[in-house]
């Protein structure tokens, strides 16, 4: 059974204080359309859920807002200015940030290093010679250091600062790439399926740790599978299914919406 056309009601709109605005994203690859018609706003100081089937389009979308992804049709608005087509870095600058479903391996850094490649481009030097020449490391970027390395302590990972960034856990690795992220300062920090494969313990902290930055003032948009974490730190939730949002709610109207169980249904889960 397929959802109706009209079973889709869409996102709430005209929020107070939108710092991410999507207008009718359009993505195909090649026949099949992975982001069809998406309007959307992410309210600043929220943590805004993301959730829908596999292959709904939740990734797909973080890929063509953070510019990773070319878009074929709509908009993009960071903190009202349009990042439409920008590359990931100028998408960065205005203020959004993403991390990955599957964070990368960085080969040959330690955690500190990999710490400093941050989503923002250190500017105009590699990562690399500010370890070769620390004379280059600007005022800013030595800011950077000291709060990364204040994030790892508070994520109590700092005992691992000079591991190589390959022994760590995949939960480990995790709480890296958001210490990473958190460091660039953004105004809306993407995080992609941030306890997929991570045990329960460590799931748990991730969640505190997203809890406190949330009250801190920071504000999440979060792709997440598993429905008890999602639900217990997002507010509001944005469904997709098959690339289109179906619904946006609080966690009781989405866990009680027909329609998202059977979305959940008819996706094969
Ligand atoms: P989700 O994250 O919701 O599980 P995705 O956004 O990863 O879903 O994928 C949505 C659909 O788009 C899927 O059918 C997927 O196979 C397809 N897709 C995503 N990225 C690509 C790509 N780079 N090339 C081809 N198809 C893709
Ligand atoms: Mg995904």
């Amino acid at each position: 059974m397929s959802l109706n056309e009209l079973d889709y009601s869409g996102a709430v709109l005209n929020k107070d204080d939108p710092v991410l605005r999507t207008d009718g994203l359009k993505k195909a690859f090649g026949g099949l359309v992975a982001t069809d018609d998406v309007t959307l706003e992410v309210e600043r100081g929220s943590i805004t859920g993301l959730i829908g089937p596999n292959g709904a389009g939740k990734s797909t979308l973080f890929n063509l807002v953070s510019g990773f992804y070319d878009l074929d049709d709509g908009q993009v608005f960071v903190n009202d200015e349009e990042v439409t087509d920008a590359p990931p870095h100028e998408v960065s600058r205005a203020g959004l940030v993403r991390t990955f479903q599957t964070p990368r391996r960085l080969e040959g850094m330690t955690v500190r290093e990999a710490m400093l490649v941050g989503p923002r481009p250190q500017v105009g030097e590699s990562v690399l010679s500010l370890f070769t020449s620390p004379s280059s490391v600007t005022e800013e970027e030595s800011f950077n250091i000291d709060r990364a390395i204040d994030l790892l302590e508070r994520f109590e990972i700092d005992h691992l600062i000079d591991q190589p960034s390959t022994e760590l856990s995949g939960g480990q690795l995790k709480l890296v790439e958001l210490a990473r992220a958190i460091t660039t300062d953004p105004d809306v920090l993407l995080l992609d399926e941030p306890v997929a494969g991570v045990n329960p313990t460590l799931a748990n902290d991730i969640k505190r740790f997203i809890k406190e930055l949330n009250d801190e003032g920071q504000t999440f948009c979060i792709i997440e599978h598993d429905m008890s974490f999602i639900m217990d730190l997002a507010d509001p939730i944005i469904v997709l299914d098959q690339g289109r949002v179906l619904m946006e709610g609080t966690p009781d109207e989405v866990r009680n919406d027909p329609r998202v169980i059977e979305a959940y249904l008819g996706g094969g889960e």
